[in-house]
């Protein structure tokens, strides 16, 4: 089977991975997700004029021969309202937030005031413009603003400035619901005894924080033994209760990799051998509608194909503009070797921000497809491209995990 490009391996992903239904998600559980229509204020923020300091509201003009003295008419605290007229010579004690009293256009903070001479005065220390201090009406959001775009990821920001809106739910592409099987009659559950040549399942845990971390919910859909019953009856109920699902494990060219056989069987799945090392085989379709990601077994080909073609496809279901990982350049601080193979690989690496101001990597010891513990100290890949590797000093282009 020919080399495929990952270019190529990742547009058919992408192509089949079309934003999923949008629905009105409550804000709590809309953190990460994306707004699927612009978003117009009905209302502006803030709703009124008010105070942005402690302090007196005052006309501007009677502070022009300050130092001077003004009459305190009393204290308007933020979340009260008052129909007291700021007069010429007068003065009102104000907190944050509070309404501008009609009357008044600025506000001298209270450090630049003391009491006055007499009881019931306050001495205003230095000359204010009109408008200092005060926020207007809809200076930070105006009625009839788009205040998000479609595409908008829902930041923590972003909530905060829907509920300022008064919206309690957002329009956006739902979460999806991914789940999660490892394939292997050598797989071990925690907790169960570790027979002759059986291994632990470091997989499942891995893809299943993995998902999360894409923002999608995970659905632990547990071990499967290579045995086609078990395949068929999970694969099937995988499919009918999650929007998409991500399996580990008999994807390569072994005797027992029955998870072809089933998935072949059950819908339109195309298996590829990608030029990339580690996670050279690859199996991508769409089972029930649903798109299915086969990556490989070794646990350091599955996080790497995870990265690569399973996360973009989730992102894409999301509604995200951007799905692939933040490539940055980067110096090499070692030499980076490798032999021309035909493929790109993607080398394990610590990054970090030096004084020059760049971001440097060097590898992390270990870089087999099955050293998941050398893999686990990494915080990004590099990719060098097919040839014989860079040397110490060489700028590099590094993805940048988590
Ligand atoms: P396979 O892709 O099924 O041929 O598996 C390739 C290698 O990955 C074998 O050494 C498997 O034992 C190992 N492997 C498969 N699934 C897992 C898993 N869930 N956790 C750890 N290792 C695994
Ligand atoms: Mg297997």
């Amino acid at each position: 089977m020919p080399l495929l490009p990952l270019a190529e391996a990742q547009a058919h992903v992408l192509a089949a991975c079309a934003p999923l239904h949008p629905s009105a998600v409550r804000l709590g559980d809309a953190l990460g997700l994306v707004a699927s229509v612009p978003i117009t204020a009905e209302s502006s923020v803030p709703p009124f004029d008010n105070s942005a300091m402690d302090g007196y509201a005052v006309r501007a003009s009677d502070t022009v021969s300050a130092p001077c003295e003004l009459t305190e008419l009393g204290t308007l605290a933020a979340g009260a309202s008052s129909d007291v007229v700021v007069g010429p010579g007068q003065a009102l004690r104000i907190m944050t937030g509070a309404p501008l009293p009609a009357g008044a256009d600025a506000i001298v903070m209270v450090e630049l005031t003391e009491p006055g001479s007499s009881p019931g005065t306050v001495r205003i220390a230095e000359e204010v413009q009109l408008g200092t201090s005060v926020r207007r009406a809809g200076s930070d959001i105006a009625a009839g603003d788009v205040v998000l775009a479609k595409g908008t990821v829902l930041t923590p920001g972003v909530l905060g400035v829907l509920a300022s809106l008064g919206a309690s739910r957002a329009p956006c592409h739902r979460r999806p619901r991914v789940g999660v099987l490892s394939t292997g009659d050598e797989l071990v559950a925690p907790g169960e005894p570790l027979g002759p040549g059986q291994i632990r399942d470091a997989n499942r845990p891995m893809l299943l924080a993995l998902v999360a971390q894409a923002g999608c919910t995970p659905v632990d859909l547990g071990i499967v033994r290579d045995d086609r019953t078990a395949l068929v009856e999970a694969v099937s109920n995988g499919v009918e209760g999650c929007d998409a699902l991500v399996t580990s494990g008999g994807v390569s060219v072994g005797d027992f990799d029955l998870a072809k056989a089933v998935l072949d069987e059950l819908g339109e799945m195309r298996w590829m051998q990608i030029a990339i090392r580690p996670a050279k085989p690859f199996a991508f379709g769409v089972v029930g509608g649903v798109p299915v990601f086969g990556l490989p077994g070794n646990p350091v080909s599955s996080l790497v194909s995870f990265e690569l073609l399973a996360r973009p496809g989730l992102r894409a279901l999301m509604g995200h503009a951007e799905v692939h990982r933040q490539q940055v350049p980067a110096v090499a601080d070692v030499g980076f070797e490798r032999d021309p193979d035909g493929k790109t690989h993607f080398v394990r690496v610590r990054s970090s921000v030096e004084a020059d101001g760049r971001v440097h990597v060097a590898p992390v010891s270990g870089q087999g497809s099955h050293q998941l513990a050398a893999m686990a100290g990494a915080d990004a890949l590099v990719v060098l491209p097919d040839g014989d590797g860079v040397n110490a000093g060489a700028e590099v282009a590094a993805l940048l995990l988590g």
